[in-house]
């Protein structure tokens, strides 16, 4: 990922092909500085990703020709477009297109009709977990987020100072989600990570292990939030 230089603008390209929506895209970033590029279309998105090298792109998942999906899928199939973040911008309803795009790559999605504040939020979100490779921690074998410590070589976990001892794979689970704190992962991304791709799933079962983890974590449960329909984030810390 590129340095960002104090006075170089931060790139955002927009692939939303509804006018009224481009305008307020457009209109809420170069508000807060961004450098922003909008195409109405997939087709026009993919060559101008690798050329303009955006630092974000913002994806609608209903477009005419390729729809998001597609055009998420190709731009995480090509080396030169693939670190970039995605955010898709979806209907409430496409909750399967949206589990579809996060298992694709995207890193997240903001769901229509938006406020600026919250779209603005989301944004700032993704740029701050590029930025920073591992946005919650001093260093990389120490997760310290919220009152929870995660010693990541050891397997140990406290709560406010007290141990909480948890299974491999409650372990494995709390620390995926808490490396990148905000990243929604859905049942199947959080099965992979902690199984690799062979082991047999089912919802369910992520579901119990999210279970286990709450209730170990005691009060410190609740930073492990539910998407209703996607699946688990961590919260991230104000
Ligand atoms: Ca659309």
């Amino acid at each position: 990922m590129r340095k960002i230089g104090r006075m170089e603008k931060i790139k955002i390209l927009v692939v939303e092909d509804e006018a009224p929506i481009q305008e307020l895209l457009q209109f809420n970033l170069e508000r807060k500085k961004y450098h922003v590029k909008v195409v109405d279309s997939g087709e026009e998105a993919i060559p101008l990703a690798a050329e303009f090298k955006p630092d974000l792109i913002l994806l609608d998942i209903m477009l005419p020709g390729a729809d998001g999906l597609e055009v998420c899928k190709r731009l995480k199939a090509d080396p030169k477009t693939a670190p970039i973040p995605i955010i898709m911008l979806t209907a409430l309803c496409e909750e399967a297109d949206i589990v579809t795009g996060l298992e694709l790559g995207a890193d997240d999605y903001v769901t229509k009709p938006f406020s600026p504040r919250v779209l603005l939020a989301r944004v700032k979100a993704a740029l701050r977990r590029i930025s920073a490779t591992k946005p919650v921690t001093s260093n990389d074998d120490l997760i310290q987020a919220h009152n929870i410590s995660i010693d990541v070589v050891r397997h140990k976990v406290d709560v406010d100072g007290k141990d909480v001892v948890l299974t491999f794979t409650e372990f494995k689970v709390l620390q995926l989600l808490s490396q990148q704190p905000g990243r929604v992962f859905t049942r199947y991304q959080i099965v992979d990570a902690v199984h690799g791709e062979d082991y047999p799933v089912t919802d369910r079962s992520v579901d119990v292990q999210i279970v286990g983890l709450r209730k170990k974590l005691g009060d410190a449960g609740k930073f492990i939030e539910t998407v209703r329909g996607i699946g688990y984030r961590f919260k991230e810390e104000e």
